[in-house]
C-alpha cells in the first residue's frame, strides 16, 4: 500500500495552491473535496439512498442533487444530518483509498479540509497543515470569493483552531509570503516525502 500525506488547513490558508504545486511535481492527488461529489453524482449509490430517504423532490428537474434543498432539510434536523454523514462517510473514505491504490506517483497527496474535525487522519502516514493568520484567511477569501468578512469568520470558528491544527501537524508549510517561497517548502517536503516513501533509493 502507498505513502499518503494528508494535506489540510483552515478555509482560504492556501490548500489547493499547494496540492497544484506538488502536482506540478507530478504527485498524484486525492481531493476530498471532489469525491464528496462523485458518491453523490448521477447515478450513483449515494444519490439513489438519498432519494429514497428524502424523496425525490431532493433532485433539481435535470435529476441532480439540490445541494441548497438538502442543506435546508438537514440545517435544524440533526437527526437527518447524522443519517446523511453515516451514508456519506464511508463511501467518501472508501471511495478516496480507491483512488490512491489506483494512483501511480511515489507518494499521494490526499487533500482533506476536514482532516482532523472528521478523523481522516488515520488514514494517512503523515499530516501537513497549510498554515496563515486568520487575518491573512479572512484577507484572501473575502477577495477569492467576493464574501463578507464575517462569513469566514464563522466558518472559521467552526473549524479546529489553529493551535490545534499545528500542534496535529506532523509537517507545517507557511504561506504568508510569497508564492515563490511556497514553492521552494514544497519542493523542500518534496524531496523529504520521496525519502520517507522509500521511493528514492527503490
Ligand atoms: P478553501 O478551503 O477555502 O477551498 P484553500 O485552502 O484551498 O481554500 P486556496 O484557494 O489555495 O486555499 O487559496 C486561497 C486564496 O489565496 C486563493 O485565491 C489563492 O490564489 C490565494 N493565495 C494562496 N496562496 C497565496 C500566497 N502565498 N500569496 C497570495 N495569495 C495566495
Amino acid at each position: 500500500s502507498k505513502f499518503v500525506v494528508g494535506l489540510t488547513g483552515g478555509i482560504g490558508s492556501g490548500k489547493t495552491t499547494v496540492a497544484n504545486l506538488f502536482a506540478a511535481e507530478g504527485i498524484s492527488l486525492v481531493d476530498a473535496d471532489i469525491v464528496a461529489r462523485e458518491v453523490v453524482a448521477q447515478g450513483s449509490k449515494g444519490l439513489e439512498a438519498i432519494v429514497n430517504h428524502f424523496g425525490s423532490e431532493i433532485l433539481t428537474p435535470e435529476g441532480e442533487l439540490d445541494r441548497a434543498k438538502l442543506r435546508q432539510r438537514i440545517f435544524s434536523h440533526p437527526e437527518e444530518r447524522e443519517w446523511l454523514n453515516q451514508l456519506l462517510h464511508p463511501m467518501i473514505r472508501q471511495e478516496m483509498l480507491a483512488q490512491v491504490e489506483k494512483a501511480t506517483s511515489a507518494y499521494v497527496i490526499m487533500v482533506v479540509p476536514l482532516l482532523f474535525e472528521n478523523g481522516l487522519d488515520r488514514l494517512v502516514n503523515r499530516t501537513l497543515v497549510v498554515d496563515i493568520s486568520p487575518e491573512l484567511q479572512i484577507n484572501r477569501t473575502v477577495k477569492r470569493d467576493n464574501v463578507d468578512a464575517s462569513q469566514v469568520n464563522n466558518i472559521i470558528s467552526s473549524q479546529c483552531s489553529r493551535s490545534e491544527k499545528l500542534a496535529r501537524a506532523d509537517d507545517i508549510i507557511d504561506n504568508q509570503g510569497e508564492i515563490s517561497s511556497l514553492k521552494r517548502e514544497v519542493q523542500a517536503l518534496h524531496q523529504r516525502y520521496l525519502q520517507l516513501s522509500g521511493t528514492d533509493n527503490a
